[in-house]
């Protein structure tokens, strides 16, 4: 299961953040959280087929967090999608919908499930599909809000091949059967049980949607034990006031959430375009609740890096914005010492003791000459305590610099 923040604002974009939606991506059909506007252009960015989605979440009707929605429906209509979709939202999703294609004078070609919740909808679940199911909750905001956990079923369990070797068991339909749990007969009459191969069921993943809320026992329902719960994080503690009038949540809030239900990730979003550097939020967050990190738009969320990295290629990658890498013509040099940037992180001083650059010394450049130890005063400033890195460090290259940290 792979989560990919398409939106991260609040309810005003800024020039690098859009308005909120999740894309939630396994095994190749996707699930959209929020269809704010730029929507169905930060999938294509992301990487993602627009006629991938099958289900799409609305978590209430503020304008910010379904503005894209009839731009992505109408983007499939006329891709002739010919599969349906569910839309899952508060009461009223389907008639402001139909409206605006009756009033376009469109006929959507594909058929379009709604699920809707009245306002007095006190938990439940929402889809039950054959792998998975979401549940919905109410949760605390000026408006009638909900928030979602999208929970995988069950896998089966690990099939042990060298012992059902030796039991005698070489057809794929008797793996098949004995992975559903049934047990088989072989040939010369003996019974092979399917327990006796077919290891625990594994766990399925599970992911918790919750946003535009005040802190609620409902959302912390919700997120109980999930992978991964992202959860807004509008203001700072400082603004607390301000969240409790507008029914938001700071980071403080969100790390609650977090600490009750016993996520294993917070990831928190839905920052206010006040901060310019959402890094505040996040310090604030892992004082209460560590394992928390920043959604970042494109940048995908893995549960289980090792079976899905590299399945979604972004399109578009998150450059550092670099004062040192603005304006002036690229040169070969800058090339090089941007190279040697890359490598030098954590050797660098060995190197520069060693004989490493005496090659390729040059008598008339003086700037070549001073330019490392420039770069190495930079370099160690920020590195003196290595828990607290400045944002300019963490902000990747590319999305898939820096999993380690999830
Ligand atoms: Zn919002």
């Amino acid at each position: 299961m792979i989560i990919i923040p398409l939106g991260v604002a609040s309810a005003t974009p800024t020039a690098t953040r859009h308005l909120p939606s999740v894309a939630l991506w396994r095994e190749g059909s996707i699930c959209l959280f929020d269809c704010g506007e730029n929507t169905q252009m930060r999938m294509l960015q992301a990487g993602l087929k627009r006629s991938r989605v099958d289900y799409i979440f609305i978590s209430h009707f503020d304008v910010d967090h379904y503005s894209g929605l009839i731009g992505l429906l109408s983007t499939l209509q006329l891709q002739r999608r010919d599969k349906p979709i569910t839309l899952v939202g508060p009461k009223g999703l389907k008639e402001y919908v139909e409206w605006n294609f009756n009033f376009a004078k469109v006929e959507l070609l594909y058929e379009v499930n709604y699920v809707e919740v009245e306002e007095d909808f006190e938990g439940g679940r929402v889809v039950d599909a054959d792998e998975f199911y979401v549940d919905a909750r109410p949760l605390k905001h000026t408006t009638f809000c909900l928030g979602y956990r999208f929970q995988e079923k069950d896998k089966p369990g690990k099939v042990d091949a060298a012992r059902a070797e030796s039991l005698g068991v070489t057809e794929d339909w008797q793996y098949k059967e004995l992975k559903a749990g049934n047990d088989i007969e072989l040939d010369d009459g003996t019974v092979v049980e399917s327990s006796d191969i077919v290891g625990h069921p594994r766990p399925g993943d599970s992911f918790a949607y919750i946003t535009d809320t005040s802190y609620s026992p409902n959302a912390v329902k919700l997120a109980m034990n999930t992978n991964i719960l992202l959860h807004e994080a509008t203001f700072s503690e400082s603004l607390s006031d301000k969240a409790a009038e507008t029914g938001h949540s700071t980071s403080i809030d969100a790390a609650r959430v977090a600490n009750e239900a016993q996520t294993k990730l917070l990831v928190i979003s839905h920052f206010s375009a006040r901060y310019t550097n959402p890094f505040v939020l996040l310090r604030e967050a892992r004082r209460d609740f560590f394992p928390a990190w920043l959604a970042t738009e494109l940048r995908p969320i893995y549960t289980d890096p090792s079976h899905e990295k590299g399945i979604i290629k972004p399109k578009v990658y998150i450059k550092e914005i670099d004062e040192k890498s603005s304006g002036g013509k690229p040169t070969g040099r800058r090339k090089e010492s941007k190279q040697k940037r890359f490598r030098k992180r954590k050797n660098f001083k060995s190197r520069e003791s060693s004989n490493f650059r005496t090659p390729r010394r040059r008598s008339d450049d003086n700037n070549y000459r001073q330019r490392p130890s420039e770069n190495h005063r930079r370099k160690r400033e920020p590195r003196e305590d290595d828990t607290v890195r400045k944002p300019r460090h963490i902000t990747p290259r590319t999305p898939f610099d820096d999993f380690d940290r999830f």
